[in-house]
Order: structure tokens, then sequence, then C-alpha cells
């Protein structure tokens, strides 16, 4: 994702006092700040509600302790936006706050994560002690609930990903004019070509359905419970390109390891898109994961948009 987790801009633009808005937001818009998000813990996923790490007030700072964990690019992030609990005492949605930490605040370990496609993507975030000025505080003390709310279907409304999927099945389209099945173009295949028809439909349907949540938020109603209609079908069009990618390769797509068999001069075979292919199948398998598991997304669904 571009200059990591931007999605607090619009929290910050929100929320924000006039001090945070000069500091942040045009760094943010620049690129110049690197983001990174620390809602999960260990035992608060889905239930992020439940999360433990606590921030106690010493004069005029927070003193933050605990772990997050799946922080995205948390190795490259110059900030990063916390939720913390400040009040123990009360109902867990109620004694949230939401900080904004300068990750290189003493205290602060980050400890990688290798994911299956063998790449360092995400993180686990140590917090001992870590001092945070209270001017660092979105919001009001106890309230950081309305803000995580607030960025989650900015969130999930960002992860359609409408463009990059439009990029990937273009991809996919010139691959399938070049790449041969027996001895006709794979994309003349009526199997094939119909997977990347129904694709490119539901990526249509998608991107006007984007569009409409767009509109709304241009005319003041910002994203509600449809950041979840956008959030399970984009990750699912996402994860159905690179399985077609995997369809196309073949037998070129089989996971190539770095290093095995390393001095002994194998390569990998086939061309050169080809051997993306696997890593990215098994990377994107998090898409309907990440945000707010897919499967929670349609319990939102159910109750805010079916009143069920
Ligand atoms: C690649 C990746 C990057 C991530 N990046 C970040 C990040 O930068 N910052 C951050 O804070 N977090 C990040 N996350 C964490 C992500 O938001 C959580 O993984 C996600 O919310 C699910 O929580 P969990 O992993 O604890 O699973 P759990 O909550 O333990 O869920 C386990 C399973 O149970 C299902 N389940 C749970 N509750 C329900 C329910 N009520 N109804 C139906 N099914 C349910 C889930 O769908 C899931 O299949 C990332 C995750 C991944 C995989």
């Amino acid at each position: 994702m571009p200059f990591g987790l931007s999605m607090v801009g619009p929290v910050i633009y929100t929320f924000g006092t006039p001090e945070q808005k000069a500091k942040f937001l045009p760094r943010i818009l620049s690129g110049d700040d690197w983001w990174c998000q620390g809602y999960s813990e260990p035992g608060a996923g889905s239930d992020l509600a439940s999360l433990r790490t606590k921030a106690e007030r010493d004069g005029d700072h927070y003193v933050v302790n605990g772990q997050k964990t799946w922080t995205t690019m948390a190795q490259h992030a110059d900030w990063g936006f916390f939720l913390v609990r400040t009040n123990p005492d009360v109902k867990q949605q109620e004694g949230i706050s939401f900080l904004l930490i300068d990750m290189k605040t003493p205290g602060i370990e980050v400890r990688p994560i290798i994911t299956l496609g063998g790449e360092h993507e995400v993180n686990e975030v140590f917090l001992d002690n870590v001092r945070v000025p209270i001017e660092n505080r979105v919001y009001e003390e106890d309230k950081g609930w309305t803000c995580a709310k607030f960025l989650l279907a900015h969130e999930r409304t960002g992860i359609a990903g409408v463009a990059g999927s439009k990029r990937g099945i273009e991809k996919i389209k010139e691959i399938a004019t070049t790449e041969m099945d027996g001895d006709k173009p794979l994309l003349s295949n009526p199997f094939f070509r119909r997977k990347v028809a129904e694709l490119e439909m539901d990526l249509t349907a998608l991107e006007y359905t984007e569009l409409r949540t767009l509109a709304g938020e241009a005319a003041g109603k910002g994203p509600g419970p449809e950041s979840s209609v956008l959030k399970i079908k984009g990750s699912e069009i996402q994860q159905r390109i690179t399985e077609l990618a995997l369809e196309a390769a073949g037998h070129y797509g089989a996971p190539y390891f770095r290093g095995f068999g390393e001095g002994d001069n194998e390569h990998p075979i086939g061309p050169d898109w080809a051997h993306r292919t696997a890593p990215s199948y098994f990377n994107v398998r998090k898409t309907t994961i990440y945000g707010g598991s897919n499967e929670v997304q349609r319990g939102i669904i159910a109750k805010m948009v079916l009143g069920l």
C-alpha cells in the first residue's frame, strides 16, 4: 500500500486538532511519512475491542505497554496509529484511545513475521514503557473507538482495490493472448475466456458500487456498512485474479525457492511473468483476512444492512 497505511489521514482530518492537521496531513499527502497500524493484538483481532495494550497518564505523557501483531510494514514506518486502553473499568469500547506514536520512540521493538511466500511484510510490535505526548492523542480520551470504526470503514473501502484489479485482469488478458493452449492462444479457450469475462463483469459492478460510495462521501456521507460489501467483493476478485494467473502459468508457476539447489545453476524455467504467480497467489490469501475478515464483514452486513 503506498505510503504505508496512510488511511490515518481521514481520521486526523476529521477528528484531529488544528496542530495535528498542520503537522501530519501534508507529510501524509506527500508520502514523506510512512505509517503503520497498531490495532490487532494476540487475542484481539476480530474481537478488536478486547485489546489490552494500556496507556497510563504520567504528567503530560502517556506511558504505553503491550504488544501489537500483524503490523504491516512497521519495519519501514516513521509513525504508527495505535489503539490503546486508557480505562479498564468501563465497557470495552468506551475505554480505548487513539494515539499517534513516533516509531523511533525508545521502548518500541519491531520483530518480523515471515509469511508463507517467504516475505517480510508483517511484524510484531512490542511497546515497553513507551512515552507518548498527550498532544498525540486524536479526539477525546476513551473515545478512540469512534476513530477506530471511522478508519476501518475507509480502510475497507480502499481494500476494494479496483484500479489494481483492472491492471491484474489486463495483464492476464495480455498473457493469455501470447501463451498457447495447443495451437491456439489461451484466451480462445472457452473455459478460460469465460472466467476472464466473469471477473471483468464482477469488477465493473464493484467499480460502480465504489463510485457510488465515493460520490456519497463527496456529498458528506461517510462510508458506512457498504464498505464491508466493497471489502468482500474486492478481496475475492483479487484472489480470483491470482488464481487465474496461476492457472495460465501452469507448471511454470510451481514455486521456486531462492537458495534451493544453490550452486548447481538451477534456475526457474518458463517466462519471467510466471515466476511471481505462486508467491502472489500465496500472498493475496491475506486479503480476505486483513481489514477485518470477510466472515466478520458478512456479519456486519447481516446486522447493519439486512437488519438480521
Ligand atoms: C497480511 C496481514 C496484514 C495485516 N496487517 C495488519 C495491520 O497492519 N495492523 C493491524 O492492526 N492488523 C493487521 N492485520 C490483522 C487483521 O486485521 C486480523 O488478522 C483480522 O482482523 C482477523 O483477526 P485474527 O487474525 O485475530 O483472527 P480471529 O479473530 O482469531 O479469527 C479467526 C477466524 O474466526 C473467524 N471469526 C472470528 N470472529 C467471527 C465472527 N464473529 N463471525 C464469523 N467468523 C468469525 C474469522 O473470520 C477467522 O476466520 C493483518 C493481517 C494479515 C493477515
